[in-house]
């Protein structure tokens, strides 16, 4: 009786052994065709948590940034290897280059340079000319995709170049989203120059001084060029990482609607409604890389 018993049991324990296995693999199967579904799109030095509806803005120190459209393209500003910044790389199906200096124009470190340095004048938009060592600008027009890219001259002084050359402002539109990155813009916009770039969504605006504008001209520039939506401020002074700029004090004073968040990365939904535009100042945490949640 105790052996029949015996068998019943073991044959009850094989059985559902048998089919726990089945339902594993089941979810093996089903697991790894979300791999493969999220691969695609996903890539560990793409953002997280994007979807089909947002920009996600990912900052690599100073004024380089990574965007993902809704569409998946990434798109690169002022790539650099900077030890401070803990020499991110990423990908970037394109890139924009606002002048030629080190710390701005080195598409090189990112992770697919090889395929990008095949399709240079498609893919990386140089604003300045490198034929010229970047003593001419390059009127850009052009198109990635669905992105449309051109550009605006500018300086990196206030004395028309004279002191540290001149200086690309990028107007992309993504998404329907008009981008603006002002590079290492050294002076106060004239009314052409605000036309120029025209209605502005999202802004990435320098306001460290010393080598770029200061945080007083950076907020005399907000005036003039109304950001709707978000303002990202680049290229300061943070304790301990970037010392030789100064930080971020005497552009948030006197601000209102500043959003103050830990990680380097910050999603934008494309259809939200927003009222006033706000600061959005990331963290900087160069070890433990992005994460959403704490937006
Ligand atoms: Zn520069």
């Amino acid at each position: 009786m105790r052996t029949i018993f015996g068998i019943l049991l073991a044959i009850l324990v094989a059985s559902s052994a048998l089919l726990a296995q089945e339902e594993n693999g089941k979810n093996k199967v089903e697991n790894r065709y979300q791999d493969t579904k999220e691969s695609k799109s996903e890539n560990k030095s793409t953002p997280k948590g994007t979807d089909k509806k947002s920009i996600t803005v990912r900052w690599c120190g100073q004024s380089y940034f990574q965007l993902k459209s809704a569409e998946g393209d990434l798109i690169v500003f002022d790539p650099h290897s900077m030890p401070e910044f803990g020499r991110q790389i990423v990908k970037g199906d394109m890139v924009c280059i606002s002048h030629l200096h080190d710390d701005h124009s080195q598409y090189e470190v990112l992770e697919n340079a090889a395929s990008l340095e095949k399709e240079l004048s498609k893919r990386v938009f140089f604003g300045l000319d490198p034929k010229t060592k970047g003593k001419k600008f390059n009127a850009i027009d052009a198109k990635y995709r669905s992105i449309s890219i051109r550009t605006v001259p500018s300086y990196h002084d206030a004395e028309e170049g004279m002191k540290r050359g001149k200086n690309a402002i990028f107007v992309l539109e993504i998404d329907g989203l008009k981008v603006v990155h002002l590079g290492d813009l050294g002076h106060d916009l004239d009314d052409s120059a605000v036309k120029a770039i025209g209605p502005v969504d999202i802004l990435f605006i320098p306001i460290g001084g010393i080598y770029t504008i200061n945080g007083d001209t950076a907020k005399e520039i907000l005036k003039k060029l109304k950001p709707k939506r978000y303002i990202f401020p680049m290229h300061y002074g943070i304790p301990s990482v970037m010392e030789d700029l100064q930080t971020a004090d005497e552009f948030l004073d006197g601000q209102k609607n500043i959003k103050k968040i830990k990680a380097n990365e910050f999603r934008i939904a494309i259809d939200e409604k927003v009222e006033n535009p706000t600061i959005v100042m990331m963290g900087w945490q160069p070890d433990e890389g992005s994460t959403d949640k704490d937006k």
